[in-house]
């Protein structure tokens, strides 16, 4: 059987990323994008460019691709689900509808005893008075927020301004008081046929994620729930591909998830470096349908986001062979973008 086309929706750092790896493996890609200038036009096979909503455009993507993937969730529905008729799309777009809405992303884990912070929807300010056990806590926009987007952080009732669109749907969470954040990658194959990479501690400033590494500083028991719980989670969902679990850890040492990423993650950036398969070419094997590699850790490693500003600094800089740059090619630095990573692996 000759190799697959693959489509990928979305043409972020994680598209590009995916590109990269399916060209290692001699994938052919092609990435739609609603951004001209999207970064992973410059590592894609084909890159088209269009409206998620425009029929022309999708049928032009549907008929030169073998089967579909996306590198972000926050595509529509109805998109994937119409697209899924023609041409496979993995993973299945409803599990994108459950998880794109931290409501029932958050109720399916409590259905299989996996603990989440404590949470309530919110539909008008007179529900965060009724909720005001989970102050201080974190009001999130229900769909469509990342990178602390569509977040406001209440650190007493009297927090709440009247800037907040209401037309939207919220979730309270109750905060956390973290002694740590972990997250777990997974590629699922079929049946109880994984591949999972050890816990990533990861560090977070202003809600985006600023650094990861390898191994995580934390106890056995804790490397075994959050492996046990993800497994559990991509099983409950019949997954297949990569999916990253985000783990909050507390003061006492108590674990929760604090919520699921149904693609490849940026805590996994570092396993490009420290393992001989990473999170990206893991997807791309699921997906496709290839042959599933043990994977297996090389070396530990450090992943630092570059953001904003910062990538400045590293373009055109010369590094040491176990320090790896990747610059997303974006044509513009913006405050709190993320413009590359860098990752450096011990050897
Ligand atoms: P996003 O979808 O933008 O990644 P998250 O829900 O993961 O949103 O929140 C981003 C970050 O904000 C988390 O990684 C964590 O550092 C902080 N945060 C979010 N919710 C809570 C909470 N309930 N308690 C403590 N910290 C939180
Ligand atoms: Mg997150």
């Amino acid at each position: 059987m000759s190799k697959p086309t693959l489509g990928i929706i979305g043409g972020g750092q994680l598209g590009g990323l995916l590109s990269e790896a399916a060209k290692k493996i001699e994938i052919k890609t092609v990435v739609l994008s609603d951004d001209k200038d999207a970064p992973a036009k410059h590592f894609a096979d084909i890159f088209i460019y269009g409206s998620y909503n425009d029929q022309e455009v999708i049928k032009k993507f549907i008929n030169i691709v073998d089967l579909v993937t996306f590198e972000f969730e926050n595509i529509p529905f109805n998109v994937l689900k119409k697209i899924n008729l023609e041409k496979a799309v993995l993973p299945k777009p409803e599990i994108n509808k459950l998880i794109q809405n931290r409501l029932t992303e958050k109720d399916f884990l409590n259905k299989y005893n996996i603990q989440t912070t404590k949470y309530a929807l919110i539909k008008d300010a007179e529900d965060i008075k009724l909720n005001e056990n989970l102050i201080p806590g974190f009001l999130k926009t229900c769909t469509f927020g990342y990178d602390g987007k569509g977040q406001y952080k209440l650190n007493n009732i009297d927090d709440l301004n009247n800037n907040i669109d209401f037309t939207k749907e919220y979730i309270l969470e109750k905060l956390i008081n973290l002694k740590k954040e972990i997250s777990v990658i997974i590629t699922r194959f079929g049946h109880q046929k994984y591949e999972i990479y050890e816990p990533i501690e990861n560090i977070h400033e202003d809600q985006i994620l600023k650094n990861s590494k390898i191994p995580a500083e934390i106890s056995e028991q804790i490397i075994k729930k959050s492996k046990n719980w993800s497994m559990t989670i991509s099983e409950e969902l019949d997954y297949i591909g990569t999916l990253c679990v985000e783990f909050f850890i507390d003061k006492n040492d108590n674990l929760y998830v604090n919520e699921i990423a149904p693609r490849v993650h940026n805590s996994g950036h570092l396993t490009i470096n420290s393992h001989n398969i990473s999170q990206f070419e893991n997807h791309i094997r699921a997906v496709c349908g290839l042959e599933k590699i043990e994977t297996k850790k090389l070396y530990n490693a450090k992943m630092f986001n570059l953001i904003g500003d910062n990538i400045s600094n590293f373009r055109g800089k010369t590094f040491k062979n176990n320090e790896f740059f990747y610059d997303y090619l974006k044509t513009e630095i913006r405050d709190k973008r993320k413009m590359g990573h860098l990752t450096i692996i011990e050897k």
